[in-house]
């Protein structure tokens, strides 16, 4: 039997033009005064615990949005108890039953909480509508989707038969448990993070970012008028530390669905295999992680092309995405008219509040990603070394603002173009026009993440000798396009290196990462 479901397409974005009904009414969903009550919720009880973290605007730090109420340890242990409790139940409905639940979740967003969970994202995550209506509306439904499409794919997939012998896969869940651990920067990553183990029969412990968890619970209610049984997916919002704790200590633990640092998702791969032998099944460990995305222009390439590449991949929600531009290398003979462009465009760009529909940047996550930025740009500015071709400034009233800030760098292996900023700093090497080659092996030997690049060329062999030496310096490569919006079911998306496991979010790779098949040979 074929595919019950058919091919998705992806959910078309909404536009905000002034004027719209679509602008009054999104208007209207941020204006609302209302400080939410964020609980943590186990087999679909709402916990209080009134051990309260504050929700704030990153842009406007006295506007509190909500209050999370962290689970207590005896919550934790409950939550891990109610992922095991209704874990058989889950696991023997049928996929379609499951696949139901997520188009229904993804139709509710869709038609009755897309300015809602987009209104929460803009505040609570500091997008402008442009960042926050493919991300939280269309991503997150494509997430649900696709999802629930790509799981029939994986269970057709069957052994053969021969005369003698019948055999068959059952596409059993992991037995255990999955922990989901969500970032701020995109709303629909918690809804993959959650409904990709959970479509393959999964229960999963969710911990979201605090930053983030604003919306990530208006999808989650959304998920439960849905029709998603209580305790399949736990919300425990929250620092990590303790709940990751109670999961390390449990012996059913049995994957992590990961996006956030490099050095976090190492952090708990060494926990897990210090104590492999603890858990009832080695767990899954699956991660997206950092990245230092480069963006490489070819003498063949248009300077225009390659600036607007450049202010939308680099700046584009602040730089705070893994897959930002944040280091590009421009031949000599284009970089005049690339800086020029570069300096007059982000001129004119408006960073402050994310509701006025003119600004192109919001702020910074938090304080404490505002100073590492203010600190890397002031060492910039003192650096004989590296010179500022456009911003510079930073300002923390009525919020954590970066300019957009592009430095050129003498030396391609400063750290400023290999370390990780996570936030609106480009830095760029400008190399001589005759070094194609030897930019190509620098930018490989350079690439401790591999996450994304982008190559703009016109000329195909030059594009070809760069795709055979980049070969493992991008998960995700983009020829004469920005490094960053991947959408779903056309780019899976992750990388290799320090950038993570590569199991490719939105692609029936990341559900097969879900499941544990047993193969049953029957004669007779
Ligand atoms: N998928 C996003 C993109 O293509 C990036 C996701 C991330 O930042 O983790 O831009």
């Amino acid at each position: 039997s074929g595919p019950q479901f058919p091919l998705p397409a992806n959910e078309p974005e909404v536009h905000f033009g002034k004027g719209t009904a679509a602008a009054a009414e999104l208007s209207q969903a941020l204006a609302a005064r209302e400080v939410v009550e964020i609980p943590t919720v186990i087999g679909g009880k709402r916990y209080f615990s009134n051990d309260v973290v504050e929700v704030r605007a990153p842009h406007d730090t006295q506007r509190l949005l909500a209050r999370i109420h962290r689970p207590t340890q005896a919550q934790v242990d409950e939550a891990i108890a109610s992922s095991k409790a209704v874990a058989r139940d889950w696991a023997s409905l049928t996929h379609a039953s499951r696949a139901t639940i997520l188009h229904r979740a993804a139709d509710i967003v869709g038609t009755r909480l897309r300015m809602k969970i987009n209104a929460a994202t803009m505040l609570g995550q500091s997008k402008t509508i442009e960042e926050a209506e493919p991300d939280s509306a269309c991503e997150l439904m494509d997430f649900l989707r696709f999802n629930a499409y790509n799981a029939q794919r994986v269970y057709a997939e069957q052994p053969m038969s021969v005369p003698t012998a019948v055999n068959r896969a059952d596409w059993r869940p992991l037995e255990g448990f999955v922990y989901a651990v969500s970032p701020f920067n995109f709303t629909a990553i918690g809804t993959n993070l959650t409904t990709a183990p959970a479509i393959m029969g999964n229960t999963v412990l969710w911990k979201p970012s605090e930053k983030s968890a604003l919306a990530n619970y208006i999808f989650f209610e959304a998920l439960e008028e849905a029709g998603l049984p209580p305790g399949v997916i736990n919300f425990v919002p929250g620092e990590a530390e303790m709940t990751t704790r109670a999961v390390m200590s449990s012996r059913d633990l049995a994957g992590i669905h990961f996006t956030g640092s490099s050095a976090v998702f190492q952090s708990l791969w060494k926990e897990v295999a210090s104590k492999v032998e603890s858990f009832r099944t080695i767990p899954r460990l699956v991660g997206e992680t950092g990245g230092k995305d480069f963006v490489l222009a070819h003498p063949s390439a248009n300077a225009s092309e390659v600036a607007i590449a450049l202010i939308r991949g680099a700046f584009g929600y602040q730089g705070q995405k893994c897959s930002a531009a944040s280091r590009a290398y421009i031949p000599n003979s284009l970089w005049g008219e690339v800086s020029t462009q570069l300096r007059d465009r982000l001129a004119v760009l408006k960073v402050g509040d994310v509701a006025d529909p003119d600004t192109f940047m919001g702020a910074v996550i938090s304080q404490a990603s505002h100073q590492k930025l203010s600190r890397a740009i002031e060492a910039a500015k003192d650096d004989a070394g590296v010179t500022v071709i456009s911003g510079g400034r930073t300002w923390s009233e009525p919020g954590w603002f970066v300019e957009p800030t592009v430095l050129q760098v003498s030396d391609p292996k400063h750290a400023l173009m290999t370390e990780e900023l996570f936030g609106p700093v480009l830095s760029v090497f400008v190399y001589d026009d005759n070094a194609w080659d030897e930019t190509l092996t620098l930018i490989d030997a350079t690439s401790p993440y591999a996450l994304t690049g982008s190559i703009f060329c016109t000329d195909r062999f030059a594009l070809h000798r760069a795709e055979s030496v980049l070969i493992n310096a991008a998960g995700n490569l983009y020829l004469n396009d920005k490094p960053t919006g991947a959408m779903i079911g056309q780019q899976p998306f992750g990388g290799g290196r320090a950038s993570g496991t590569n199991d490719k979010a939105g692609s029936y790779l990341n559900l097969l990462r879900w499941a544990s098949p047993r193969v049953v040979k029957e004669t007779y």
